[in-house]
């Protein structure tokens, strides 16, 4: 499933924002490795969102909800209403993430 970067619009594949993009920030690849069997909650903890903001990722409750990529142009700005829509949306769905993967993917968010 693809879903959308709320800055740039880039798609990314979900299966990738889960167990791919971590292996691109500055951690070990044990660290990446013990990262993805992290409860939810704690995977977008501060250490985490710092190291992934360090390689362009910036997120909002749960990694497939991309709000800036490394695609994007540095001084792009997120589009607010995706922005509004997609958080609206996590809050709904936020404990299942393959649900929001699934609706992510229908709305083109
Ligand atoms: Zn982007």
């Amino acid at each position: 499933m693809d879903v959308y970067c709320t800055t740039c619009s880039e798609p990314w594949d979900t299966y990738h924002l889960w167990h791919d993009a971590i292996f691109e920030t500055g951690l070990s690849p044990e660290e990446a490795e013990a990262w993805q069997q992290l409860p939810r909650a704690e995977k977008l903890n501060e250490r985490y969102r710092a190291e992934f903001r360090t390689v362009g990722w910036e997120f909002g409750g749960s990694v497939i909800n991309v709000i800036r990529c490394p695609c994007c142009p540095k001084d792009a700005k997120p589009n607010l209403e995706r922005l509004a829509t997609k958080q609206a949306l996590e809050e709904l769905l936020g404990d299942d993430e393959d649900g929001l993967a699934a609706t992510f993917e229908d709305y083109r968010l």
